[in-house]
């Protein structure tokens, strides 16, 4: 198939547009560097032994769209584009709204109009909000998201849900992640977050690295074996593999189906940090702090949708994240910028 990326210069992207080529498929990337370097889709050329055909544009930009449409024809769509930091989400709500929910309507739009009616979109677990119950299954009912960021993702799942009800030709997958991290194993690719991270795994691999000095762990008071917040961490190529077999999925069925992709194993903050300085060898100072608002005890997949529907699952361990994630950031210092 030949498949068109969006956001495809980002963290999980490059990584499916190796998986991609390496399945046979072509791929083609539409990107405007808002939270990317053009870096990444060298280095993703590099890797891939093969020019990639790239794009810069602003996927809500109906024209250049219409243009991306117009000079390829594309069999399926991969929609990766959007902003994703959780905090920046509360502080810029709008912004967040209008660039999740812009892109996924003019993506849309330009689709039908140009007959491609099959989509792979990036949800996210956040959509299951405080769940009450784990593992989590697909056809559980969501109470509702704790910030914009996970509103955003909410809603385009509804929008794309419509836009298969009112037409029976359209195949959608609506992934919903757990927790990617790792990298690829060449260690030339990898997260790049701007500015101080957010997330656990690029937070210690830069305490790893002595640009920060220590973790803060958010709170030990939950209900969880250690009282540390619990996740389902996946590695980034596994997820990636998950695009590739929805994507076959989509070409061979009609609707919406929602799948999350997750290992089904739980790891605590704590399981995290001891794995990553056993199998790499360097300590993580880390300090108990406060809870962090909006955060949940727990939560993981029930991965038996996935593996029944896409023939997938999740191969990698943790000590292949951990070990993945520092080779990454070790050789990259500063991310793609050296
Ligand atoms: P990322 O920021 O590395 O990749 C997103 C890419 O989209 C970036 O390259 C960015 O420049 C591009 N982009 C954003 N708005 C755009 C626009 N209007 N036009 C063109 N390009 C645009 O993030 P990622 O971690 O690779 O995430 C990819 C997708 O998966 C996002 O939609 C994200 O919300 C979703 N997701 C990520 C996680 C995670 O933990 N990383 C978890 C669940 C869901
Ligand atoms: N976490 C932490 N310190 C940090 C970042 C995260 O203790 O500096 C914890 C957080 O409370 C959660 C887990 O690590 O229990 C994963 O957080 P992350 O932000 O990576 O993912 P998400 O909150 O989206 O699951």
């Amino acid at each position: 198939m030949n498949i068109l990326l969006t956001g495809g210069a980002g963290y999980i992207a490059t990584h499916t547009c190796l998986e991609l080529l390496k399945a046979g498929h072509r791929a083609v990337i539409v990107d405007n560097y808002v939270n990317s370097q053009p870096e990444a889709v060298s280095r993703l050329e590099e890797l891939a032994g093969q020019p990639v055909p790239h794009y810069v544009a602003d996927v809500a930009d109906r024209e250049a769209m219409d243009r991306i449409f117009s000079e390829n024809a594309f069999d399926a769509v991969i929609h990766f584009a959007g902003l994703k930091a959780v905090g920046e989400s509360v502080h810029q709500p709008l912004r967040y709204y209008r660039n999740n929910l812009d892109t996924t309507l003019t993506l849309c739009e330009t689709m039908q109009a140009h007959g491609v009616r099959r989509l792979v979109f990036s949800s996210s677990a956040t959509v299951y909000g405080v769940p009450d119950e784990v593992p989590l299954r697909e056809d559980m009912f969501c109470k509702g998201c704790t910030n914009p960021y996970g509103w955003t993702k909410y809603m385009i799942e509804k929008i794309l849900g419509g836009v298969c009800d009112a037409d029976p030709e359209w195949s959608v997958v609506l992934l919903r992640y757990f927790n990617p991290i790792g990298a690829h194993e060449s260690g030339r690719i990898g997260e790049d977050p701007q500015g101080i991270p957010n997330n656990l795994m690029p937070f210690i691999t830069q305490v790893a690295a002595g640009r920060l000095d220590h973790l803060s762990v958010f709170g030990n008071d939950y209900d969880t074996p250690d009282g540390t917040g619990v996740r389902d961490y996946i590695h980034v190529v596994d997820l990636a593999r998950g695009h590739v077999a929805a994507c076959d999925y989509a070409a061979g069925h009609a609707g919406c189906e929602i799948i999350n992709l997750g290992t089904g194993v739980g790891y605590s903050v704590l399981d995290i940090v001891n794995a990553f300085e056993r199998v790499n060898g360097v300590k993580i100072p880390y300090v108990i702090g406060p809870r962090r608002p909006g955060d949940v005890d727990a939560c993981y997949a029930d991965p038996a949708k996935a593996r029944a529907l896409l023939h997938w699952e999740a191969e990698k361990t943790l000590d292949d994240m951990c070990r993945d994630a520092w080779r990454w950031q070790s050789a990259n210092p500063r991310g793609y910028r050296g």
